[in-house]
């Protein structure tokens, strides 16, 4: 620790709060000054040009070469006003977080020197040397070549010096290979499937909506801490680290006010989030010492989840400017709350009525019912591929490790929801309406207040409905919420268009309307009944119970991955037109490849930390306790000599036998590692890896903190949790 200690004593005048300076004196003077958003296109581009580009948007068209050309005249123009030099297409790559390639704008003039030019064919379709990104095996059987091309629906924005175009990332023979593709397919499949369903109730419906207001949590570190654990820097958690004599028990930090130095941290984000138009809004202590959430007000799915990536590279960038470091890690430190990045997620049409809430009337309550069951039936029948969905390497430590939430997909409603789907499993249509002109009744009328008032709000459900919205909790914080949102959106769709056939069919038959929509909202609730569950999700007899239920608790990562595969999931994304079995396969071997990368470089981190510097250190500690027994055995006769050295010789015993543990347990680890690496399906490995590989980093890591108690903290080469986790 020397050497940090003298560290963080020079370093003492950069802890203080840097200061930030607003740029101008109102948020609107610079909200979206770095987005190429509407105001700008329509500064910007001729008016045929801009008229065909907001068209395009709305209805979801591709636009032709000249007004992409045109567009990307306008757009070029408007970038390098602001000083940009280079462009880059900005997409999301499997493996997790975003991707670009920097070109500048300048071509041959012919002449011997250069103009700036950005063509339409630049702006809409790129082929980024890729081949170094993850595609299961896709573009190796094809083609290497991948393709990225511009989402329109998403606008370009100014990053530093470069213009950044959102984009999707395809292979030559049209395979997703990112996120962004099938993630706006399945917008669409539940933009279609919602729409149908809605136009029960107004036929004016033309689309239907789906938002997502993501709640980004994260910790924060001081950089010169950071740099002296390299399981931090490597990892992006602790692999090792008795838990701190105070952490989170006196719940100060959650209650307690923003250190100067994050404040100004957050200020300063908040600034940047602005300028390119991400409408952060919250910003609070998390439970855990160093934690913290940021929110922003919810937005269309696919834009809200482009920011979110966004301002997660965005806060990496802000630290540094602060001497910090942002930790998206689930889990960065052990025994204390991991992070999580709520997903509140909603359907809502385009003539302003917001699908999940109970309404005014009754028809909107039936409405209300109609989509409520339809979620039900959705988690219910997906239940472990939404699991699947949400699960990484890194997140299993939150999921099903004993910590918020657990790795069981249940659904939970409040007293209030669930006393009327009670009512409406056991009253038939007749009991349930009221004669006459005012048709349905259904007793909904109470549940607007009932559903506002959150007391009985459930913090142990990974997925809650929260009055007029759903919060799938059991996302991780540094994942890409288009994988949850894609098997959630692309499941519900699938049940909305199923749903659709069913009442058409009674209604063919000829019953009402109000009557077949009833009856199969009735029938969705009964069927999804398993799912739902307002009780303790922590408790080890939710457990129990959930298996009775049939629901999925499987708890290995590797293995839920097999969920994607299953015959319902394929089924449901082929009909859906998502995600093909070709793809679906190609997807999971990049999981299970992810995994053991994950795993594995952490196994090799742990085994240098264990071996190249705790060892050590303890073996100098021993040593100074030999010297100093060797000492006392000079000096003293046998009997005092025992009794002066006891303490010393137990220490000494005790380190020794640790630290032959570790060494033991690391020879094995590093050997299962090598049987593990030897086998040839993705699906082995990543399972050897979780089976044999990451059970030993939990046993060294015992020992290695039973050794930090004991050892001389002056000789303990790394900082401990108690010097991580309070930002001075
Ligand atoms: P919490 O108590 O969970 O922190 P907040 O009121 O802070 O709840 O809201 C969390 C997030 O939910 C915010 O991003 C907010 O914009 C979003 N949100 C609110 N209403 C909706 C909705 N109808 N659909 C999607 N997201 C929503
Ligand atoms: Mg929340």
């Amino acid at each position: 620790m020397s050497e940090l200690r003298f560290r963080s004593v020079m370093e003492a005048s950069s802890r203080k709060a840097v200061k930030v300076e607003q740029p101008k004196k109102r948020v609107d003077q610079y909200y979206g000054e770095k987005v190429f958003n509407r105001q700008k296109m329509f500064q910007y581009l001729p008016r045929p040009t801009y008229e065909a580009l907001v068209e395009a948007i709305d209805n979801k068209k591709p636009i032709s070469r000249e007004v992409a050309d045109s567009v990307a005249e306008g757009m070029k123009r408007w970038a390098i006003e602001n000083g940009t030099t280079h462009y880059t297409h900005w997409f999301q790559p499997m493996t997790g977080g975003t991707a670009e390639k920097h070109d500048t704008f300048i071509e041959h003039d012919g002449k011997g020197g250069v103009i700036e030019k950005f063509t339409g064919k630049l702006l809409a379709q790129q082929e980024p040397d890729a081949s170094s990104f993850p595609s299961g095996g896709i573009r190796n059987t094809f083609e290497a070549r991948g393709y990225s091309a511009w989402d329109i629906s998403s606008p370009a924005f100014i990053v530093g010096n470069t213009l950044c175009i959102p984009t999707i990332f395809i292979s030559y023979t049209g395979e997703s290979l990112d996120y962004k593709t099938p993630f706006l397919k399945a917008l669409n499949a539940i933009d279609k499937a919602a729409t149908k369903v809605a136009k029960y109730f107004d036929p004016k419906v033309k689309h239907v909506i789906s938002y997502l207001g993501w709640e980004q949590e994260y910790f924060l570190v001081d950089e010169a801490l950071y740099d002296a654990r390299p399981d931090i820097a490597l990892t992006g958690r602790t692999l090792m680290g008795h838990e701190s004599a105070k952490n989170q028990q006196l719940e100060d930090h959650y209650f307690g006010s923003i250190p100067s130095r994050v404040e100004a941290f957050m200020l300063d984000l908040e600034i940047e989030a602005h300028k390119l138009g991400i409408p952060v809004k919250t910003r609070h202590n998390e439970v855990a010492p160093n934690q913290f959430e940021l929110a922003p007000i919810y937005e269309e799915a696919n834009l809200a989840n482009d920011h979110n990536l966004l301002i997660m590279s965005v806060m990496n960038e802000v630290a540094r400017r602060h001497n910090f470091r942002v930790l998206f890690h689930e889990k960065p430190f052990a025994g204390i709350n991991g992070s999580g990045k709520h997903n509140n997620w909603s359907l809502g049409t385009d003539t302003g009525r917001q699908l999940f809430s109970p309404g005014s009337t009754p028809m909107e309550n039936l409405e209300f019912i109609v989509f409520l069951s339809n979620v039900m039936m959705a988690v219910h029948k997906h239940n472990a591929l939404l699991k699947a969905s949400i699960m990484s390497a890194t997140n299993s430590h939150r999921l099903g490790a004993n910590e918020a939430p657990p790795a069981i997909i249940s659904m939970f409603l409040g007293t209030g929801v669930s006393g009327l789907l009670d009512s409406i499993e056991k009253n038939d249509y007749e009991s349930m309406s009221m004669q006459g002109k005012e048709g349905m009744k259904l007793g909904v009328n109470q549940i607007p207040e009932i559903m506002l008032d959150n007391t009985d709000r459930n913090r142990t459900s990974p997925f809650a409905f929260t009055g007029n919205r759903f919060e799938y909790r059991a996302v991780g914080s540094s994942a890409n919420c288009a994988s949850a949102l894609i098997a959630l959106n692309s499941a519900v769709a699938y049940e909305l268009d199923d749903f659709a056939e069913r009442v058409d069919r009674r209604i063919a038959a000829g019953e009402s309307k109000e009557r077949a929509l009833f009856a199969e909202a009735r029938e969705n609730i009964s069927k999804a009944r398993p799912v739902h569950f307002d009780g303790n999700g922590y408790g080890d007899e939710w457990l129990v119970e959930a298996k009775k239920r049939g629901l999925d608790t499987e708890a290995s990562a590797p293995l839920m991955f097999d969920a994607y595969l299953s015959d319902s999931s394929v089924n449901m994304f082929e009909k859906m037109g998502i995600l093909s079995k070709k793809e679906l396969i190609a997807r999971n071997e990049v999981k299970w490849e992810m995994y053991t990368k994950k795993v594995q470089i952490e196994s090799r981190v742990l085994g240098d930390l264990a071996i190249n510097h705790v060892i050590p250190a303890a073996i100098n500690y021993e040593r100074v306790l030999l010297d100093n027994l060797y000492k006392i055995n000079r000096l003293f006769d046998s009997e005092k000599a025992k009794e002066i050295g006891n303490a010393d010789l137990n220490t000494v015993e005790n380190i020794s036998r640790h630290v032959n543990e570790v060494k033991k347990l690391v020879a094995e680890m590093i050997d299962n590692r090598r049987n593990a690496n030897a086998l040839e399906v993705q699906r082995d490995k990543a399972i050897a890896y979780h089976d044999r590989v990451a059970p030993l980093m939990e046993k060294i890591r015992y020992h290695i903190d039973h050794l930090e108690l004991m050892v001389d903290n002056e000789i303990w080469p790394l900082p401990k949790y108690r010097e991580l986790l309070f930002i001075r």
